[in-house]
């Protein structure tokens, strides 16, 4: 057999995430953000699986965006960094996209294109996260500008938080209320939340609200009270390639950074930082295996770790998989250990990972094929 290390992505929990976003943001007009292939989940089976619920999609750059329309998705689609050369505009009008515009030089091409039809764009308001839009006083004369362009034909007035999954900070509502009185008269709808201020209660029912990390199953803050309702995504797995008997002072791996206290069974698991297992979990988190958390054990290497087999007393093991996240370790945990977030987690996920989709709603082939 190959080598196992695959994601198994549960695409009926997705959908159930959607949903629940949409529900959380009082039954706003909801897009699925997908950029970086979904969080790492496939952007073409998640939007496949969401086409005839959600309201758009959302994805960093066109290449996504055509990749999406090529596939068959019929939905708006919003370029989150708009973009990035009068190029591009052909293909917006070609792929009917809809970009957000955070810069003056965006204005101007837009005002030279001559599109086939009017253009819906989003127009970025700088509230305070400081990475990309218009400040709050030079935003309305960027309106203005756009507003008067024929190629244009409806702007919706967005923001990003920057700290929207701390619920004791106030930046969030300093944000809200600075972009709310900037856009005070100016036609158009809103979006400004993310997945932590949809569970924080901020979206109004005729806002765009933007769920990313919520319909991979992951909380930015586990303090919210929907968090439990949320549904794991993805099951990533490896198997036991190899097992040893260690003695009480002998280390395992590099540089022995774990040391056995006792007599111990290890194993060896296939599944690395290459993979997209994060190094700096070594020695700080835990997997499941036949029913049993099991410790990984010392550095994680590029393309093996190792973890403690020790309760299994039986010579033979079970040709189980070895989950490294999923329902049972979630993957906030082992994201804390390493000292980052579920976002990088999945997003780090090396294409050797390979991808096998359950509980497809669409096709009703709800099956386990490990
Ligand atoms: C990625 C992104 C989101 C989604 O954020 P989550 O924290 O994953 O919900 C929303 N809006 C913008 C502008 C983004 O870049």
């Amino acid at each position: 057999m190959a080598r196992f290390a695959q994601a198994e992505i549960n695409l009926s929990a997705i959908r159930h995430n959607y949903l629940l976003a949409k529900q959380l943001a009082n039954g706003a007009r909801t897009l699925a953000t997908v950029k970086a292939n979904a969080y790492g989940h496939g952007a073409v089976m998640v939007a496949s699986v969401l086409a005839d619920v959600a309201d758009a999609f959302s994805v960093a750059c066109i290449e996504e965006a055509i990749e999406l329309r090529e596939s068959g998705i019929k939905q708006p689609i919003v370029l989150l960094e708009g973009f990035f050369s009068q190029q591009e505009l052909a293909l917006i009008d070609q792929f009917a996209l809809w970009p957000v515009v955070h810069h003056d030089a965006q204005i101007a091409q837009l005002a030279e294109y001559s599109f086939k039809q009017p253009l819906q764009v989003w127009l970025k308001m700088d509230s305070g996260m400081h990475r990309l839009g218009f400040l709050p006083h030079q935003y309305k004369a960027a309106y203005q500008r756009l507003a008067q362009l024929p190629q244009v034909s409806r702007i919706v007035h967005t923001t990003h938080f920057a700290s929207a999954d701390d619920c004791n900070s106030a930046v969030t509502e300093q944000q809200v209320a600075l972009f709310k009185q900037t856009i005070k008269g100016l036609a158009g709808d809103c979006s400004h939340a993310n997945s932590a201020a949809i569970m924080r209660g901020l979206v109004k029912q005729n806002d765009w609200a933007r769920p990313g990390i919520m319909l991979y199953g992951s909380s930015p803050n586990a303090q919210f009270s929907s968090s439990t309702q949320l549904q794991t995504s993805m099951r990533l797995c490896a198997k036991v390639i190899a097992q040893r008997t260690i003695q009480a002072g002998e280390g395992v791996g590099y540089n022995h950074i774990f040391k056995a206290e006792r007599t111990m069974r290890v194993g060896t698991v296939s599944m690395g930082y290459a993979d997209g297992y994060p190094r700096a979990a070594g020695n700080q988190s835990v997997s499941y295996f036949n029913k049993t958390y099991c410790a990984i054990l010392g550095r994680v290497s590029m393309d093996m770790l190792s973890i403690d087999l020790s309760r299994f007393s039986d010579l033979t093991l079970p040709d189980e998989p070895v989950e490294l996240w999923g329902p049972h370790v979630s993957v906030d945990q082992v994201a804390k250990a390493a000292g980052t977030i579920s976002y990088e987690l999945f997003c780090g996920l090396n294409r050797r990972v390979k991808r096998s989709y359950i509980n497809n709603p669409l096709t009703e082939s709800v099956k386990r094929d490990n």
